[in-house]
């Protein structure tokens, strides 16, 4: 048994199943209060003792208490008035009470006694073990609620520091995506000027070359205007993620048809079929980054099909049951292993050799951040000689989609 000690400190929300938990007795008779002391001294508690309703009011400003046993009849202020108290106050409004009361007590009074917050009452003369096991189940009850208490701060806690960190990612990205933005812009200028003196360097001198210095000039122009080529796309990449695009509703049809007229040499090109079906509806996009999606996913269906095929690309559209349309691409080549689905959305991944499949493994990447942008998401089956099914998920622009 423990003294109240006054100085003593508030118990810390440790969730320690050892940890002992107080108990606060409020009794005018000291017999009683020793009674009570010995029958729950079994429980290893601290229990603590208070002779008047005004000591356990003071008691409970200083510590936590996981119950209260409060005696009802005592002089002066009584165990309901007391109860009532304890009641108003913030951080004792849920402590249990538990009434200690003689036989007698009429049911009018024991009404009284829940009306002032009792949760439980206990008779006198005390039955030990009845008191006991009245006792222990408030103990856990107090034990599990500190224990659920900590985790919710170790929660909250946990959820502001994701947050913060969240925050401070999406800067550092926005600050790489700038300084991408600037290196790029900064290195078209010195290529235009590599270009422009291979060709002043052709035009003035070729007339002395051989064919191996015709082949060297050729290829250091194809070079430039690759490079160019991956700047400028690097550039549209990084203005994404710098940019905050205008969503309105955009008719996928419209759309599609707009993505095969850009598309028509390529298609013609290689034979292609493509075929288009049941792409009534709208989507919430930005017409700008929708095209461009397209354009890359279709471009790249008709590109990565076997020379000896004639590509096949179908695309349709599937309703999703949480207010998302999602339009399929398919297409009749190569396959992409399953373990190279995550990287080829990264800038610069390509699988496959550039002389026979040109690109700068910018496509997906733009694919990704742009469907991103558009709160979309986008995904693929795929493998390896068994074609290709990109698919992109946008939010409905119909009313009532579901
Ligand atoms: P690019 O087309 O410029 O190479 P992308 O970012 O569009 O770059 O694609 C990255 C890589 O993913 C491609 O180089 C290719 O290896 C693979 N890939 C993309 N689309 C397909 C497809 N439809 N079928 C097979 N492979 C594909």
């Amino acid at each position: 048994m423990v003294e109240e000690q006054p100085q003593e400190k508030i118990a810390t929300a440790e969730p320690r199943d050892d940890e002992r938990v107080s108990i606060l007795m409020v009794d005018d008779s000291p017999d009683k209060l020793l009674a009570i002391e010995s029958i729950l001294e079994k429980l290893g508690q601290d229990l603590v003792k208070a002779y008047s309703g005004h000591e356990a009011l003071r008691l409970i400003l200083k510590r936590e208490f996981a119950l209260i046993l409060l005696d009802v009849n005592m002089p002066g202020m009584d165990g309901f008035e007391t109860a009532s108290l304890i009641r108003q106050r913030q951080q004792t409004e849920n402590t249990p009470i538990i009434f200690v009361t003689a036989l007698s007590t009429t049911d009018a009074d024991v009404f009284k006694g829940y009306a002032f917050g009792a949760v439980d009452y206990i008779l006198t003369p005390i039955v030990p073990d009845i008191l006991r096991t009245k006792v222990g189940v408030f103990v856990d009850l107090w034990r599990q609620k500190r224990a659920l208490r900590d985790q919710a701060k170790e929660l909250r806690t946990l959820n502001e520091d994701l947050g913060r960190r969240a925050t401070q990612l999406a800067e550092a990205n926005r600050e790489l995506e700038g300084f991408c933005y600037t290196v790029a812009h900064d290195l078209r200028a010195p290529l235009r000027a590599m270009e422009g003196l291979t060709c002043a360097l052709a035009d003035e001198y070729s007339q002395n070359w051989d064919a191996t210095a015709h082949d060297y000039a050729a290829r250091i122009r194809l070079a430039a205007e690759r490079m160019d080529r991956m700047i400028q796309e690097l550039l549209s990449y990084s203005r994404l993620a710098l940019l905050e695009p205008e969503l309105a509703p955009v008719e996928v049809e419209k759309l599609l048809n707009e993505v095969l007229q850009s598309l028509e040499w390529d298609i013609r090109e290689r034979g292609a079929v493509v075929k288009v079906k049941r792409v009534k509806d709208r989507v919430i996009a930005n017409h700008t980054l929708a095209l461009q999606v397209f354009i890359n996913l279709i471009g790249n269906a008709l590109k990565f099909v076997a020379l000896e095929n004639k590509p096949v690309v179908k695309v349709w559209m599937e309703a999703r049951n949480n207010g998302f349309l999602r339009i399929w691409v398919e297409d009749n080549g190569i396959g992409i292993a399953p373990e190279h689905h995550g990287r080829i959305f990264r800038v610069f991944e390509r699988l496959h050799d550039r002389e026979a499949y040109p690109g700068t493994g910018i496509g997906l990447a733009i694919v990704q951040k742009g469907i991103g942008r558009m709160g979309g998401a986008v995904g693929l089956e795929s493998e390896p000689g068994k074609g290709s099914r990109f698919w992109v998920e946008l939010k409905s622009a119909e009313e009532g989609q579901t």
